[in-house]
């Protein structure tokens, strides 16, 4: 008989992000399923065990202090679990909020900086997407602004 324990020995674990990795990022909204998610998911569990890690389901908002309303958790996992059922996803977990970090051999992730043995190589990384979402901040700015030039030069 194998246990669960033997089974992750032989089965890599992947651990996979929800929002903006496997559904568009639509927060508070569960958004619609990205390109290839379903079909790798699938894949995934074919070869190993597959859960979704997402904060979605943990207890306190992102301030790590404040409690969120009773139940809402686990109304956010009721919704992912939903979601993979919908699509025949039955063997990929939900993983639970009080497990602490899932002990996955992949982390898959939109938020993920690979580290490969040099925190220089990261911190280049943070400080390129940094300066990319302060264009992208930048450039809303000035688009909303000529936005507005433009609407008031057009009466
Ligand atoms: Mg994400």
């Amino acid at each position: 008989m194998t246990s669960k324990a033997t089974d992750l020995s032989t089965r890599p674990m992947f651990c996979v992000d929800w929002d903006g990795t496997c559904v568009e990022e639509a927060w508070p909204e569960n958004g619609e399923w990205l390109p290839g998610a379903v079909s790798s998911l699938r894949y995934l569990s074919s070869v190993g065990k597959t859960i979704i890690y997402s904060l979605r389901c943990h207890l306190y908002e992102h301030d790590e202090v404040t409690l969120r309303p009773p139940g809402a958790a686990a109304a956010e996992v009721a919704g992912i679990r939903e979601r993979l059922d919908e699509v025949g996803l039955h063997d990929v977990e939900v993983y639970p909020h009080d497990r602490g970090k899932p002990p996955a051999l992949y982390y898959i992730d939109d938020r993920a900086v690979r580290f490969r043995g040099d925190w220089v190589e990261v911190l280049d990384e943070i400080r390129a997407r940094e300066l990319t979402r302060d264009m992208a901040a930048l450039r809303k700015e000035r688009d909303e602004s000529t936005h507005v030039r433009s609407e008031y030069f057009s009466r």
